[in-house]
């Protein structure tokens, strides 16, 4: 999921004081699970905006919170929008930075402010409740070589072909040895799968115009129509 992080309220206040009337969406996909911009923390923000107002004077005079199933999705966006946005001076969004800019253009001319920082791609380890990165989004993905463990990400130099000089007792050197060292993992694991050949393949340097940006796809139409006769 997309890990994002709330913006200190000061920012929040700071980026939203020419706007009397203020509407703030949280988004029910990823930033809800990470309970950082659902609809709960919209409402907890708004309070949190209003309480500002009646303390300190500052801030906007009306806040709505609301929240969208998925920010990141132009349709559902626009149809939760299309008939309220006029009633405001202006938006923060809750949502990643896709949210932020999906409702940017559904909701033009109002401005559309981040609540949150948009961190990475991670896993939610649901025991510690910590987030980790795990995925670059790189295009060209080669975790079927490396016993599901992405040098890309998680070598603190996204290295390919094993460890630098750098790993000492199976930690990293960037952070100061507390980071597991991704390549000692790796081979660990592919040692236990008797697949140290992968290990020591030679990867050529990564073809980087897979990972040039802003990139685009579809969904092949076709492949979906025939899976849907396929299952009538
Ligand atoms: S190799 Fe790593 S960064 Fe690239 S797609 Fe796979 S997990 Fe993501
Ligand atoms: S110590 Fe390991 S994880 Fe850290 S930079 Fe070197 S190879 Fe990558």
């Amino acid at each position: 999921m997309i890990i994002v992080q709330q913006k200190h309220l000061d920012k929040i206040l700071e980026m939203t004081k020419d706007y009397k009337r203020l509407l703030i969406i949280g988004c029910d996909g990823c930033a809800s699970v990470v309970k950082v911009g659902g609809e709960r923390q919209a409402k907890v923000l708004k309070s949190l905006l209003e309480l500002r107002r009646k303390t300190k004077g500052d801030g906007p005079a009306a806040v709505k919170a609301i929240s969208i199933l998925r920010q990141c999705d132009k349709e559902i966006s626009a149809d939760a929008l299309k008939s309220s946005i006029a009633n405001y001076d202006g938006v923060v969004c809750l949502g990643c930075g896709v949210g932020v800019q999906t409702l940017a253009e559904i909701c033009e001319p109002t401005p559309v402010v981040p609540g949150t920082d948009t961190k990475f791609l991670g896993m939610h380890d649901t025991k510690e409740d910590k987030f980790y990165e795990m995925c670059k989004a790189c295009g060209d993905c080669l975790l079927f070589e490396t016993g599901g463990i992405c040098p890309i990400t998680r070598c603190a130099k996204s290295l390919l072909n094993g460890p630098c000089g750098g790993q000492a007792k199976g930690k990293c050197e960037v952070g100061g040895w507390t980071n597991d060292c991704a390549w000692i993992l790796i081979y660990n694991r592919l040692k236990e799968r008797g697949r140290l050949d992968l290990f020591t393949k030679f990867r050529a340097p990564r073809d980087f115009r897979v990972s040039e940006h802003p990139r685009e796809t579809s969904i092949d139409v076709d492949e979906e129509k025939g899976k849907d006769s396929n299952d009538q």
